[in-house]
């Protein structure tokens, strides 16, 4: 069994609109809140307007179930994984924070520490839904539906109707751990000496104070993976 300490403190220090989002849930903002289909598997909700958090929330509420959902149980019930794993996924979306001891026994390989956030900062948007084709129509089913009817999503540029169902899926989808690792390595390079060239034209300390930051971001995500990369060719 694997230990892990610090779970409760995680949970409640989440930002669960932020989770949502990396986690590809759709979300509908109406005044100050968010609203999301309810994630809890037995309420087989169609209509997102009873489950919702408000910026900066930790948790959601459904008033259906009169449930509050943390972030660990909506990684679980989005994306069928077990707690362990949820618990990790969590950990890795909030930037790896020490205070969570994650005690594994079997897989001693390096983990690569890289949160959504620096990723969308070195320009890497990963998708969270693709376009799968189910069926052609010969006419655009969507003329006619009324505003709040749910549309048919069609395959962009091509002759017919290619209707298609938005499937979600995560960065492991579609590359390797080690090649996210070198594209992100390549990006923070590229991005210091943007910012090198930046500095050295820039005069305001404002915008000096902010280029340092980025310079920051970028030697973190830089060196995470350049870690990650030498402990999977030399396995400790
Ligand atoms: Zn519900």
């Amino acid at each position: 069994m694997n230990k892990i300490e610090g779970v409760n403190l995680l949970v409640d220090n989440a930002d669960i609109g932020f989770v949502a989002n990396s986690i590809g849930i759709e979300t509908v903002k109406r005044g100050s809140s968010y609203f999301c289909l309810c994630p809890i598997p037995h309420h087989h909700d169609e209509h997102a307007t009873n489950c919702f958090f408000k910026d900066g929330d930790n948790y959601m509420y459904c008033l259906v179930c009169h449930k509050t959902i943390d972030a660990i149980d909506l990684i679980r019930y989005t994306k069928g994984v077990p707690f362990y794993e949820a618990v990790r996924e969590l950990w890795e979306l909030s930037g790896c924070p020490d205070y969570v001891k994650i005690d594994e026994k079997k897989n001693t390989k390096k983990n690569l520490p890289l949160d959504y956030k620096t990723l969308r900062f070195l320009g890497i948007t990963l998708p969270s839904y693709i376009p799968v084709p189910v069926g052609i129509d010969d006419y655009n089913r969507n003329a006619g539906r009324k505003k709040n009817q749910e549309k048919y999503s069609y395959m962009s540029n091509s002759l017919e109707y290619v209707r298609c169902k938005r499937e979600r899926v995560t960065w492991m989808d579609f590359i390797s751990t080690e090649s996210l690792a070198e594209m992100v390595l390549n990006r923070a390079k590229e991005k210091m000496k943007a910012i090198q060239v930046c500095f050295r034209n820039i005069e305001d300390p404002y915008m000096k104070k902010i280029l340092r930051e980025e310079w920051d971001i970028c030697v973190k995500a830089f060196s995470d993976c350049q870690n990650f990369l030498s402990s999977q060719n030399n396995p400790v």
